[in-house]
């Protein structure tokens, strides 16, 4: 992701990027990014207001310029939206949110038990597995956990597959999540900040993908979708981390029983609006820029390292995407993703995938939330499907219709 969480492993790139993926043709990726920049840039400039303000009470005389958005952002965020996380900490303890939040929510909404097997040894002493079975109590799977950090294991969270599942050979999924999580003093219970929650969530969506799959050949088990479509399965589970069934099930102080302050909750809940406009911008620009690189026919590229920056303005301007003051998130001269990290002409993929997360969290919210219903519907459509089917076709199947941007607008707040 591009906040650093996450992920699944790392496919090769495909010849043809869009053609292989979801979005069929590099023009549904361009629609999709024009689409959104309009909005993003209007809500950008109306932080840019409110951001002048307090700028000049800091430097009344000097204009608020793009190196200093993320100084005044961070005080006006504290302001707002500021949660002691070493108060919080004590609400979120791993145990809880493990057993009566993730899989809570996984037993809600799909009936299936997870039974720790503590005979079952992983690669290390601190893997931990887990028996997956179906609500009449047929096994489904193993889930293996690796929480903690510890030296020489890599960084970040991630999900990846250990057996696919597959009925050619009759194997059931063997399926890990991985996080890097601190481990405490003997004794001490495991105490989560807000985003290693969130992170947890995410990579369980993962894992429920693999579990829940329900295909032929081990090639298109699971999570092995488009990568403008992988993330999207995994983004939905984030959902049930502030479901009002499910959190106060696991955020409770795990010394005193109280469970987590109301308003604490709230400002969870809202601090996901902040700063919305900014940050879909930069991502947006970085994203066009990705596109244009790989668009561009070649004898009209520039040549000259001097031409890169006209270039990349021009690119910018042509959707309006051209605002000084939130500059691209990658400039060309530093884009990793796009030249050495297997995106190239993908990195539209993030938002692709949180257009179909927003309108399926939207759709489950609104046909009664964690229900049975729901992830029953959820299952067989599209985690059962994996890649084979056509990603969009499951989308389709499952909702009933093409999903609607006005979601990805209304959760970021860009729809006013
Ligand atoms: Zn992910």
């Amino acid at each position: 992701m591009p906040n650093g969480r996450c992920c699944w492993g790392s496919p090769t790139t495909p010849p043809d990027v869009a053609a292989d993926a979801c979005a069929r043709t590099g023009e549904a990726v361009w629609d999709l990014l024009t689409r959104l920049a309009p909005p993003a840039v209007a809500n950008a400039r109306a932080e840019a207001a409110e951001m002048e303000e307090v700028w000049r009470r800091i430097e009344p005389d000097a204009p608020l310029a793009a190196w200093d958005w993320q100084f005044v952002a961070e005080l006006v965020r504290t302001e707002r939206y500021s949660l002691d996380a070493s108060l919080l900490r004590p609400y979120l303890e791993l145990e809880r949110v493990l057993h009566d939040g993730v899989f809570a929510a996984a037993n809600g909404l799909y009936g299936i038990t997870f039974t720790e097997r503590v005979d079952l040894i992983g690669y290390n002493d601190e893997v931990r597995v887990f028996e997956v079975k179906d609500a009449d109590g047929t096994p489904i799977g193993l889930f293996a956990a690796d929480f903690y950090t510890r030296p020489g294991k890599q960084g970040g969270a991630w999900m990846n597959n250990m057996v696919d599942q597959n009925h050619l050979l009759d194997q059931l999924p063997v399926v890990m999540n991985n996080s890097n999580l601190v481990k405490p003093p003997a004794g001490e219970p495991t105490l989560m900040t807000w985003d290693d929650v969130i992170t947890l969530f995410h990579e369980f969506g993962h894992a429920l993908h693999g579990l829940l799959s329900d295909t032929r050949y081990a090639s298109q088990s699971g999570t092995e979708t488009p990568r403008d479509f992988v993330e999207y399965p995994s983004q939905v589970n984030e959902m049930w981390a502030l479901d009002p069934e499910i959190l106060p099930k696991y955020a409770i102080h795990h010394a005193t029983g109280e469970p987590m302050p109301a308003a604490w909750v709230e400002t969870l809940r809202t601090s996901t609006l902040f700063q919305q406009g900014f940050k879909t911008t930069e991502y947006l620009g970085a994203a066009l820029l990705d596109q244009v690189w790989h668009r561009t026919p070649l004898d009209e590229l520039p040549t000259d390292p001097e031409q890169v920056e006209a270039f990349e303005h021009a690119a910018l301007a042509s959707v309006g995407l051209d605002y000084d003051l939130v500059p691209p998130r990658y400039r060309t001269t530093y884009f990793r993703h796009t030249f050495e990290g297997g995106y190239d002409a993908g990195y539209y993929s993030y938002i692709w995938s949180e257009v179909l997360d927003a309108d399926t969290a939207a759709f489950m919210t609104a046909s009664g939330g964690l229900t049975r219903e729901n992830g029953e519907r959820f299952r067989r459509h599209l985690l059962a499907k994996g890649g084979s089917v056509d990603a969009m076709d499951s989308f389709r199947d499952y909702r009933g219709q093409d999903p609607d941007l006005v979601h990805l607008l209304r959760r970021r707040g860009l729809d006013a």
